[in-house]
């Protein structure tokens, strides 16, 4: 490609409303442009780049015996209604009506829709394991859309779903998720994590997340530095080392009608608690609970909500939702919390998101205690005791340390949640109907281009892994206009470069030398070569690489070779 074919929509100018550096840079270089909140145009370089990505998505997800489908992206509101999540997903669902007032929403994702498929197509368990993806786009109508790409509204993901007749086999293709997960990352050049909760003696986790490690994450993660423990905070402060893990709560400390460990109600709703549990805050003190929602995290708190059976209001702040509950304040929050405890708290230590105490208010509390998995509630003594644990729940010797991250992957072993509620079943060895045990694994492709560049990038603008980069290689000739000779010697090596198999891009504009550098530097191509009059007399090139100090000379016949 030549640019003055491939208009680089390039910009000095730092935009205002851009935080981090991979939302400035991708506006900057020209990757994508702003249609509205959370909605972006993929211009032709930024869509090169996803283009890569979903590539090696692709075929990881092949290598796995993975089926690509192609699902719609409206979906009808019948089948949200038989899984139940048609009155249980909040408002980060689109919900639009068709000209015959009939129902339906703009998918967040596909679970219905696959398993409405699969129903229909699949009979014996001799048809199993199964494991289906598609890379497509997705709509959650998210309350605070920002970062761009990083959390839009419309965007795009991988998700696959497998299907199994029985939970080793489920086990086994979630661990084959987890590998080909490992591998697409490790070759788009992330640093990445996979963090989770382990479930001890059962072995294997039942949700773990695909973390890029990066300051500006919306995650934080806690690792442990003596042993392999890794997890999400919000895991991680539902196992602080000073509570039993898995284990009930002393009936006394639960003694309140009604409220049950999370666990139970969970269990009751047909949901895993890992899916439930997320962004929430549970109080359960000597009265009623209260389920008291802060976050913007809707389907979690809803679910959550109705999992616990609490008193709830579904709001962004929580303020707001105080007042909302038309609940006297001094009710809300464990009375007996020290006032205090804030002070006394290092809450990141302590796996504690959100840590407050409503300063200034004598009357209330609340803490946004990301409380997960088979823990019972947390009373007030459980939240006394977990401000204490600072050490590592695995193995009780290391200290967790906190780094921040961004969830690019999340993989699910889901049971029989949509399966048992949509009826979609085969039959086993013995010819009875079993509900089909279901996963699902979402990576988020366009995320994942976010994420590459808050992990590369210096000064002079993005730096490319080289698998992700828009083009290989960067060719910069240099008074071509005057010199037939480099005009010549430049469409020589472009097209040697193509039949090398690589993808050059040919500055052959008319500017200065120090503009095109600053546009090849800005874009992130992983390497330069500047062909020049004065190098060709000598017959020698002058090579960069994009994250080297210095050009080096190298003979003319040597550079598809170096490049290769
Ligand atoms: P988050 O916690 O960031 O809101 P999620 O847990 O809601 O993400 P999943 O339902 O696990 O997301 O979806 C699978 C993947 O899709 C995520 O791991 C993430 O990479 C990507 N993703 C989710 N929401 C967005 C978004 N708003 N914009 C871009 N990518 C997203
Ligand atoms: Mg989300
Ligand atoms: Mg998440
Ligand atoms: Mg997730």
């Amino acid at each position: 490609m030549r640019t003055s074919r491939f208009p680089l929509f390039t910009s000095k100018e730092t935009p205002a409303d851009a935080e981090i550096i991979s939302h400035q840079l991708m506006l900057r270089a020209g990757l994508i442009k702003k249609l509205g909140a959370g909605l972006y145009t993929w211009q032709p370089l930024g869509l090169r780049v996803m283009r890569r990505v979903e590539r090696i998505v692709r075929e990881e997800m092949n290598r796995i015996n993975g089926l690509e489908v192609l699902m719609p992206a409206v979906q009808p509101a019948e089948l949200w209604e038989e899984s139940g999540r048609w009155s249980l997903y909040g408002p980060e669902l689109l919900r639009l009506k068709d000209r015959h007032k009939r129902s339906f929403c703009i998918g967040p994702t596909h679970e219905e829709v696959i398993t409405d498929y699969l129903r229909q197509e699949l009979r014996s368990y001799r048809q199993l394991p199964v494991t289906y993806y598609q890379i497509q786009t997705k709509f959650r109508d998210e309350i605070r859309p920002r970062f761009g790409v990083m959390r839009a509204r419309e965007f795009v993901m991988k998700d696959a779903y497998s299907f199994h007749i029985d939970q080793a086999s489920l086990e086994a293709t979630y661990q084959d998720m987890h590998s080909a997960y490992s591998r697409a990352f490790s070759r788009l050049g992330l640093r990445f994590r996979s963090v989770g909760a382990d479930s001890g003696a059962i072995g294997g986790s039942v949700s773990e997340e695909f973390m890029v490690l990066a300051d500006s994450g919306e995650d934080e993660i806690a690792s442990c530095d003596r042993c392999a423990y890794a997890a999400n905070t919000e895991l991680a402060a539902s196992r602080p080392s000073a509570l039993p893990i898995n284990a009930p709560a002393p009936a006394e400390e639960r003694s309140t009608p009604g409220v049950h460990s999370v666990a139970e109600q969970c269990e009751a709703l047909g949901l895993h608690p890992s899916q439930v549990l997320k962004s929430v805050v549970v109080m359960a003190d000597e009265a009623p609970a209260v389920l008291f929602v802060a976050g913007d995290d809707e389907l979690n708190e809803v679910k959550a909500a109705h999992a616990l059976g609490a008193e709830t209001v579904r709001l962004a702040e929580p303020e707001e939702a105080l007042a909302a509950t038309g609940v006297p304040r001094g009710f809300i929050g464990p009375r007996d919390l020290p006032a205090d405890l804030t002070q006394r708290v290092d809450h990141r230590a302590a796996g504690l998101t959100n840590f407050s105490s409503g300063a200034g208010r004598a009357d209330w509390h609340w803490i946004n205690l990301n409380w997960d998995r088979d823990m019972p509630l947390p009373t007030c003594a459980d939240l006394r005791t977990a401000v204490a644990g600072e050490g590592c729940p695995r193995c009780g010797e290391g200290t967790l340390e906190i780094h921040r991250g961004i969830e690019v992957g999340h993989i699910f072993q889901l049971g029989t949640k949509y399966s048992e509620a949509m009826d979609a079943r085969v039959l086993d060895e013995d010819g009875h109907p079993q509900p089909l045990i279901m996963g699902c694994y979402g990576i988020g492709i366009s995320r994942v281009v976010a994420a590459a560049i808050e992990q590369n990038h210096d000064a002079s603008g993005i730096a490319w892994p080289a698998p992700l980069a828009p083009f290989d290689v960067a060719l910069v000739s240099i008074g071509a206009d005057r010199a037939p000779a480099v005009a010549e010697a430049t469409e020589k090596l472009y097209d040697a470069l193509r039949d090398a198999g690589l993808d050059p891009l040919w500055d052959d504009r008319d500017a200065r030398p120090g503009v095109k550098f600053a546009d090849m530097e800005l874009i992130g191509i992983p390497h330069r070569i500047v062909i020049g009059e004065r190098g060709l007399k000598a017959g020698s090139l002058e090579y960069r690489a994009r994250d080297a100090a210095e050009s080096e000379a190298i003979p003319i016949d040597d550079v598809v070779e170096v490049l290769q």
